[in-house]
Order: C-alpha cells, then structure tokens, then sequence
C-alpha cells in the first residue's frame, strides 16, 4: 500500500455534496481514505470572476500506481459531469494529485508533486490539517512550505468536515 495526498475543489451546485461525493468514490475505487482535513472557502485562484471554491484535502492508502490514481481521478471528474469551459474556470469538482509517496513523476499527463503546491494557500492550508510532517520530494516538509508562504489568499476556515472522525 502507498500514501497518496489528494486536493479536492468545487465551486459549482452543492460544493459540499460534491466533495462528499468525490470521497466516496475514492474509496468505491481502490483508495482508502485515512484522514480528511477541515474545508476552507477559498477565493478563486486565476479568474476572478467565479463563485468562491470549497477546499479540502485527502490522505489516502492504495495500492494504484500513480497513473493508475490519476485515471481514477479523472474518470470521477467524468462521472461526476464535469465540464470544464476554461482554464481555472468554474467546476463542480477538481481532483489534484498532490503528492504519491517520495515519488517525483514529470509527464505531459502527470506532474507529481503538484507543481503549484507550495504557492496555493487553498492547498497549504488543508494540507497543514493532515500532514504537516510530511516530505514533499525536493521541498522539504508541508510545515516548511507553510511557514515560507508569501501569499496573500483568501482561505477561510469552516466548520465542514468531508468524513466525522
Ligand atoms: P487544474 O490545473 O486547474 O487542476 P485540470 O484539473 O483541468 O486543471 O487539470 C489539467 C491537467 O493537469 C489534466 O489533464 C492532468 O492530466 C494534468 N495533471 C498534471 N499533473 C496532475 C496532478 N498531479 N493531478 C491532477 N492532474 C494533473
Ligand atoms: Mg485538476
């Protein structure tokens, strides 16, 4: 079994209902789902004008290479109908693949770890709520990448929870 981290968004119908759904998914399709951070409602990164987003994040354990996680990622994406009109447009649900292990993958399909990671508070901050000690290859710990965080996001915290503990 490998660890994998997964951030999930959507800023399109009952953005709660739809992360919920994506988790269950994850775990219908080879992921278990070990810890979920707190939600945070984030302002929309790239093109403003759009609804704010709910963000979260996943650590999983599964036994899915990781462009074998990354068809399950998409293929929820698409069961989910989700249509994307542009880029960092609105969507119903995102699906990111943070981080997979120590592994480092650099593919036109694939880039892990997400290259954008340490510079997305709306990423940071639930990654902070699961595993703040964890190494992102080349970067050093999420609380490093934390602490040198320059932004000036939006991110508020919420009261939504993805799974009751
Ligand atoms: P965004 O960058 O806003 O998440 P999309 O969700 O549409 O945009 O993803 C665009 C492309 O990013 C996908 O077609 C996918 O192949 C690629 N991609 C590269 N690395 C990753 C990753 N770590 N997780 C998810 N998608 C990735
Ligand atoms: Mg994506």
């Amino acid at each position: 079994m490998k660890k994998a981290v997964i951030a999930l968004g959507s800023n399109v119908g009952d953005t709660l209902a739809n992360l919920k759904e994506a988790v269950s998914l994850l775990e219908e399709n080879g992921c278990r789902v070990l810890k979920t951070s707190r939600l945070y409602q984030t302002e929309p990164w790239g093109y403003a004008d759009q609804d704010d987003f709910l963000n979260g994040a996943a650590l999983i354990e599964t036994d899915l290479a990781p462009f074998a996680l990354l068809d399950v990622t998409q293929g929820i994406e698409r069961t989910m109908g989700r249509k994307k009109l542009f880029l960092n447009g609105p969507r119903n649900i995102d699906l990111d693949i943070l981080i997979y292990e120590d592994e480092t993958v650099r593919s036109d399909r694939l880039t892990i770890p997400h290259p954008r990671l340490g510079e997305r508070l709306f990423v940071l901050r639930p990654l902070m709520d699961i595993v703040p000690d964890m190494t992102v290859p080349g970067r050093g710990t999420v609380a490093e990448l934390f602490a040198a965080y320059r932004g000036d996001e939006r991110v508020e915290e919420t009261d939504l929870v993805l799974m009751e503990p």
